[in-house]
């Protein structure tokens, strides 16, 4: 490195002979030599832009600025995560369709497994509180989240909106006859398992509306009405959510209310009668 020399250090170079300049050690140790001065700006600029080893380059001899360590954002995956762990080996699907149901608005709560006899019982079942839009549904109701999610899905898509069309009024409640019950089909000996005693059916008999009004399932409207019309849709349309509808007219089990379930069949055939 070379060091700069004051202007007397300088005039004594001049005067000796050029032997004296490799015995300039010597005189070094006999003539202080000023310390050197502060680096000039210049010095940095050339450094950053040197390759030699040793040399550092000016942004790691710049102050060192603490930066904060990010904070973990919240992610879908680690919520999902979060609620397996919580759920103690909820599968995912059964989480996902579960996040579903809290995305559309449906209040519920984790129900515990119902192991009933003959092959009763629902795996993973929930209690639904509440339906999206703030629709109440009367007394207990444990479901299936696949069922539930086609009731929460067909009440917002098809009721509510056939309320608004038909009546002007805000759907405020429905009523329902049956949810998870460990019985055969229609309660009749001999017959297969009912998709009610797995959690996949669920029975609804009124509505109500904003305005106190009540359609019944079972009324038998006068053709034309608004109520005959606000049945048909919700009948007709309940077929896109749920594999099996069933009402007034299908047989005389069901006289009085629809019945909606999510049966599985041959090729996704949908039993709508
Ligand atoms: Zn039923």
């Amino acid at each position: 490195m070379i060091r700069p020399l004051s202007a007397r250090c300088a005039l004594l170079f001049v005067l000796l002979p050029s032997v004296a300049l490799f015995s300039s050690v010597g005189l070094a140790s006999t003539i202080p030599i000023p310390k050197p001065r502060p680096a000039s700006p210049v010095l940095p600029a050339v450094a950053a832009t040197s390759t030699q080893p040793g040399d550092l380059p000016v942004k790691e001899a710049a102050p060192i600025v603490p930066v904060p360590k990010p904070r973990p954002l919240p992610t879908k995956l680690e919520d999902v995560d979060l609620k397996v762990a919580k759920l103690a080996g909820l599968p995912g699907e059964e989480v996902e369709c579960r996040n579903r149901l809290t995305a559309m608005g449906v209040h519920f709560s984790p129900a515990g497994r119902i192991d009933g006899a003959d092959g009763c019982g629902i795996a993973y079942p929930i209690k639904i509180t509440g339906l999206p839009g703030g629709v109440k549904l009367s007394g207990r109701t444990v479901l299936g989240c696949e069922a539930s999610e086609a009731l929460a899905s067909w009440t917002t898509k098809v009721v509510v909106p056939q309320a608004k069309k038909q009546f002007g009024k805000v759907l405020t409640g429905i009523d329902q006859y049956a949810n998870y019950v460990c019985r055969t089909r229609n309660s009749q000996n001999g017959t297969k398992l009912s998709e009610h005693a797995k959690g996949n059916a669920i029975d609804l008999g009124r509505f109500h509306l904003s305005d106190g009004t009540v359609v019944d399932v079972g009324s038998e409207p006068d053709t034309g009405t608004p109520e005959q019309l606000f049945l048909k849709v919700l009948r007709d349309e309940g077929c896109a959510y749920f594999t099996t509808v069933l009402g007034p007219g299908s047989d005389d089990f069901h006289s009085d209310h629809f019945h909606f379930d999510m049966a599985k069949r041959r090729r996704g055939y949908r039993y709508c009668k």
